[in-house]
């Protein structure tokens, strides 16, 4: 039996704690917060989305970064392992549009109490309160850690799960960055990723608020190629634009550093440019008496027809019934093509989750297990893996905490 210490309650260490403790060792966890897995309840809107019900090359193509790395720590637990888990813990789950897995009670607390059941149902030893402050080696091996209070901890291995840079406030504020590069590991640039996007244009701002249900997106870049497209909600904000296909299609313009790139907005999905035109034809028959300004009551929402009105360069007072045809298939043209320029992102604080970490080429893909120090794990978002959203994320913290608390 060892003595193991894993760094952060979150899922990436819970779950390396239960699975330590249920091959036997001995088990302290340290979580700086008084609780544990306070990122896990805000998760899915406070549903949790814990994992994607799809096979293992969808799963892989659903980690942009470094999702190869994780073969081997899939190839132990997987999705569906993740699932089988919590459902034999006793936790009922079902499956949503996108194969995205929540808890049945819609509830994300219920994910932390059954990781809690499990670490609990093999003695694990929870230290909250306690912040870890720096891991301690001899001759390239864990011998402990040291807490704040100046307090050290002897220990056998320690698995740092101590989260990336995303949301502060839940207690991932980069200690286990700090630590492991002083210990000789490299962490790559660590950016915000799954994050709201600020743009160029004023006109955003007026139309902060609003929000739309279905609505098609394109990013392309200068050179007019189209980088990603999407279909779904999204959201006008007091800097720009956020909501899922926005948070999702932040992730495909990362490597652009979120700048030099178009955001285009497809108004009515739903029509074709010839379909919409027609429909623009009979509201303008109906408002023929009207001017421009008040002629789109039944086509948009309130807050979007000012600033259609002005991008469109007809004039608000224009009567609608001496629009002419060119102007009236530029309206056609803008309500399919509103394009706005990307300017760059939010910061840490609102980004679901940090690409970059610790370079996975300095750990063991089977173990987890570091290739500089021995004795020293990781596990979740501290390393240098990344998702979409779809449950990816958990998914990449369930797995690889699993794997470091089987092979500690
Ligand atoms: C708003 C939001 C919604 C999300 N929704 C989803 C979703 O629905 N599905 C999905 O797959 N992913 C989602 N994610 C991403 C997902 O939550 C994270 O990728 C995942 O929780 C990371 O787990 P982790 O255990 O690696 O890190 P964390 O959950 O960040 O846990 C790290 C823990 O380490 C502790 N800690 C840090 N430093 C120290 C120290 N020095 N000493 C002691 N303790 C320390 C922290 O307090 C924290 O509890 C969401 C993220 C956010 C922010």
């Amino acid at each position: 039996m060892k003595t193991i210490g894993v760094i952060g309650a979150g899922a990436a260490g819970l779950i390396a704690a239960g699975r330590a403790a249920e091959r036997g060792h001995r088990v302290f966890v340290f979580e700086k917060n008084k609780m544990a897995g306070r990122k896990i309840r805000i998760t899915g809107k406070r549903r949790c989305n814990l994992t994607n019900d799809c096979d293992l090359d969808t799963l892989i193509s659903n980690i942009p970064g470094n999702g190869r790395f994780l073969y081997s720590s899939f190839s132990l637990f997987s999705n569906r392992s993740i699932m089988d888990f919590f459902q034999r813990m006793g936790l009922t789950l079902k499956v949503e549009r996108g194969n995205r897995v929540f808890p049945e009670s819609d509830n994300a607390k219920d994910v932390v109490d059954t990781l809690l059941k499990y670490a609990e149902m093999y003695n694990v030893r929870f230290c909250f309160g306690n912040r870890v402050e720096d891991i301690l080696t001899v001759d390239g091996h864990v011998t402990g850690v040291r807490l704040s209070d100046g307090v050290e901890k002897k220990l056998d291995a320690v698995i740092v799960a101590t989260g990336g840079l995303s949301y502060p406030g839940t207690g991932s504020t980069g200690d286990g960055h700090r630590m492991v590069r002083e210990l000789g590991h490299t962490i790559t640039p660590l950016k915000p990723s799954l994050v709201p996007l600020t743009v160029k244009e004023d006109w955003v701002k007026e139309l902060q608020g609003l929000s739309l249900k279905n609505t098609a997106i394109k990013l392309t870049d200068r050179r007019g190629r189209t980088i990603y497209d999407d279909f779904g909600e999204m959201l006008f904000t007091h800097f720009g634009v956020s909501g899922p296909v926005i948070l999702s299609a932040s992730r495909h313009i990362l490597k652009y550093g979120y700048k030099d790139v178009f955001l285009s907005i497809d108004l009515k999905p739903a029509l074709s440019e010839e379909k919409l035109d027609n429909r623009i034809q009979r509201d303008f028959a109906k408002f023929s008496r009207k001017q421009f300004k008040n002629s789109l009551n039944e086509l948009l929402p309130n807050l979007l027809i000012p600033v259609i009105v002005k991008l469109s360069g007809i004039s608000p007072e224009k009567p609608v019934n001496q629009i002419t045809k060119a102007e009236r298939q530029q309206l056609v043209h803008l309500l399919k093509n509103l394009t706005c320029e990307i300017t760059g992102s939010r910061s840490f604080d609102e980004a679901i989750v940090t690409a970059g970490g610790v370079s996975v080429k300095e750990i063991e893909p089977k173990t987890m297990e570091s290739r500089i120090i021995k004795g020293l794990y990781f596990a979740g978002e501290i390393i240098d893996v990344d998702a979409y959203t779809g449950g990816f994320n958990l998914t990449i913290a369930f797995s690889t905490g699993y794997t470091a608390g089987n092979s500690v």
